[in-house]
Parts: C-alpha cells; structure tokens; sequence
C-alpha cells in the first residue's frame, strides 16, 4: 500500500545560530501596560546561509525574509539591553546616561513638526532598513516557536555569520 510522508521535520522551527536581521520598522510606542515606553523592532532574516537545519531537510534559505520581533524598553532597568541593539545596529557607542535616540512621525505629519506630537506612529529612523548579526534562538510561545534573540552583534560585513558560529 503506498504511504503519504507525514514528514514535517522543521515545521514550526525556527533557525538557531547566528543569522543577519535587517529592521524593516523600528516603531516608538507605549508598551502594553502603558506604564512605558518600547521600541518595537521589526526585523526580518536577510542573506540566510546554505545548508539545512540540522535533522531536518528544511534549508536555511526557507526562512529567508521571515519576520522576528524585538520589544526593548526604555526603562531604567532594561537600558543595558537598549544600549547593546543601538550599538550593534548602529556601530556607535552610546552611553546610558544621556543616550539619545530620536524618532519622528511615520508620515511626517505637521502636527508632529509643530508640536512634537501627533496620533500616527512613531519611528527611529536611525534604526530603519540597518542590518545587524544576531543569535537566534527558538522559544515556545502559546504553542508556537517564536524566534527570540539573545545577542546583537554590529554586522561589519565581515562575520562568517550561520548555525555554526561561536558565541
Ligand atoms: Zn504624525
């Protein structure tokens, strides 16, 4: 009797290793409790390497364009982790005291020229279509597996980047 192949070996994974995100939108916003602010990273997976992901016939090339999001906050506490994404996409060095990041209107409202305010969504430029290396891990999220990252790295061209690289 012939058999249909149920293999679905990689569904539902994500890749793991060191990958080039590039931020499609990096949006300013309140974050869900209101009780401060994020930047709600937008990120996709770019120049994904050859081969597959180990155990599985799913290429790394599947998952090219792929979106993984990011929520850092400005909070006090977390602006360790703020000043690491802005250094890691933008070459430079920020200091946590006085780090400054400006952002502006998504559609360059008037109002937001005028007043410094508006309802339309607010972006960080600095941080739009910049790539960077990151290491991916895969984590388990309401029965799915979301791709989290646990470490930016600044993206000087020059990283052997892939599933193989050390930390
Ligand atoms: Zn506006």
């Amino acid at each position: 009797m012939p058999e249909i192949d149920l293999d679905f070996g990689g569904v539902g994974q994500v890749p793991e290793g060191w990958f080039r995100l590039t931020c499609d939108k990096a949006v300013y916003k309140q974050n869900k409790n209101k009780d401060g602010w994020i930047i709600n990273l937008q990120m996709h997976f770019t120049d994904m390497p050859e081969g597959n992901l180990p155990g599985t016939e799913m290429p790394y090339e599947s998952f090219e364009n792929n979106m993984v999001y990011d929520n850092p906050s400005l909070k006090p506490n977390s602006r360790w982790k703020l000043k690491r994404i802005l250094e890691a996409f933008t070459g430079e060095n920020f200091e946590e005291d006085g780090m400054k990041v400006s952002y502006t209107c998504s559609v360059d409202c008037d109002e937001f020229e005028d007043t410094g305010k508006c309802q339309h969504e607010w972006v960080v430029p600095m941080l739009q279509g910049e790539t960077v290396v990151a290491l991916i891990k895969g984590e388990d999220y309401e029965g799915r597996t979301l791709a989290r990252v646990e470490k930016y790295v600044y993206d000087d061209g020059a990283i052997e980047f892939g599933p193989n690289m050390t930390e």
